[in-house]
């Protein structure tokens, strides 16, 4: 299979239809913008089986994603899209880089979910956006908007469903592509690389590797084996 695009744990491979991409996830993790990096055997295997649990649901509930099966335990078919290089985080809880770069408080409840936009370019270390910036780079108000209701709708439909193990849904970064009538659609991955979990105070995310906290491979096992107990 040749490949398309060597990401930072995820390579896209081309398929015999011209429509359609693999894409394997790798065991492999990385934070700081790839200045941390590690290669936890079965890593792969959970994100991959995590998102496809999740895009599977998202399906059900009327959000389109790239998501067409899975074929093997890490790889996954995908309609191909031209990626939007705008990442769309949405916030439940204050934590991370909102902490950080602002004044609102470590743990502050929002009433209401709020968004963010990210310029996704590692070189510029994903920026903050504004919508305007976003218009001057080319995107439309229409797409941009649809974006972040998206992104809204996808975080209750995870906030409730991982209520229901126990876990709080805290954040999210999703990414949405352009297939080829262009329209949008949800793509990249679901899983615990790209939103945070909390339960009990404990992370159940990306976090603990970040942080050198403890094992992400049993962290995504027990979310893997809890989601598929409702899923
Ligand atoms: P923060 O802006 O606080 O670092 O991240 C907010 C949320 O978006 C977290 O759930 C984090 O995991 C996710 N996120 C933000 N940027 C990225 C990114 O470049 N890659 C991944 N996998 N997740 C991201």
């Amino acid at each position: 299979m040749n490949e398309i695009l060597v990401g930072k744990v995820k390579t896209v491979y081309e398929t015999a239809a011209p429509q359609e991409v693999i894409i394997r996830y790798e065991d492999k993790v990385t934070a700081g913008n790839g200045r941390k990096i590690d290669f936890p055997e079965g890593k792969g295997r959970l994100c991959c089986e995590i998102s496809s649990l999740l895009f599977k649901l998202m399906e059900k509930r009327n959000i389109k994603t790239h998501y067409i099966s899975m074929p093997t335990n890490t790889t996954m078919c995908c309609k191909k899209v031209d990626i939007i290089p705008i990442e769309v985080v949405i916030r439940n809880i204050a934590t991370g880089s909102i902490v950080r770069q602002t004044t609102i408080e470590e743990g502050t409840k929002f009433k209401w979910p709020m968004s963010e936009f990210y310029l996704k370019d590692d070189e510029k270390n994903d920026p903050l956006l504004t919508t305007e910036r976003i218009i001057m780079m080319g995107y439309n108000m229409e797409d941009v908007g649809d974006m972040e209701l998206l992104g809204k709708e996808i975080n209750l439909i995870l906030q409730n469903i991982f209520e229901e193990i126990g876990l709080t849904l805290v954040d999210l970064k999703v990414e949405f592509g352009y297939d080829a009538n262009n329209k949008v659609l949800l793509a990249d991955e679901l899983s615990p690389d790209s939103m945070r979990l909390w339960k009990d105070g404990k992370s159940f995310d990306k976090d603990l590797f970040r942080k050198g906290e403890g094992s992400i491979v049993d962290a995504y096992q027990y979310i893997l084996t809890e989601l598929r107990k409702i899923l």
